[in-house]
């Protein structure tokens, strides 16, 4: 998958004005139905019990674009205090409450490790395909790591209702 990397800017702002933009979004969301078209069938074998979404228990970590983390933080989490913890705030259980507008890394996880190299081609693939969409509509483009990013999304838009 890709390397990981952090521009420099303010990334709730980025991430606010990817999500104002319905452009940009009706595009992601063209893009994940797209993504969801190639992984269908496959999606029924969970052997971990949502381990996957516990990145503290496992030695993988998820990354994700601006226009991703815009999406999927337009719906409210299920407990945002498990970012700290290293852990999707979206997860219920072993569940995902947020399937519609989960970023391209959890539609493309599977757990069996004979998929590993067919996720990765699918995961490099639709990643550019998501990096170029920012680019051509002008939005900020960040990728970065999503639990840091959403526990800084959250505590700045706490800090905006505050005011
Ligand atoms: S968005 Fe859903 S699938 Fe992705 S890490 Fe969070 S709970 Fe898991």
């Amino acid at each position: 998958m890709s390397a990981p990397r952090r521009n420099e800017g303010d990334l709730p702002s980025a991430v606010s004005l990817c999500r104002a933009n319905a452009r940009l979004m009706d595009a992601l969301g063209d893009i994940y139905a797209r993504i969801d078209k190639r992984t269908c069938g496959r999606e029924a074998s969970c052997l971990g019990g949502g381990a996957c979404c516990r990145f503290d228990l496992t030695a993988h970590r998820l990354y994700a674009s601006t226009a991703e983390l815009a999406m999927l933080s337009g719906l409210d989490p299920a407990d945002p205090t498990r970012c700290e913890r290293r852990r999707c705030p979206y997860q219920i259980g072993p569940r995902c409450s947020a399937r519609s507008a989960r970023p391209l890394g959890c539609r493309v996880f599977f757990c069996e490790k004979d998929l590993d190299d067919w996720c990765a081609k699918l995961y490099e693939t639709f990643h550019r395909e998501i990096r170029s969409l920012h680019e051509s509509l002008g939005m900020p483009y960040v990728y970065t790591e999503l639990t840091d990013a959403l526990s800084e999304i959250f505590a700045h838009s706490r800090a905006a209702d505050a005011r």
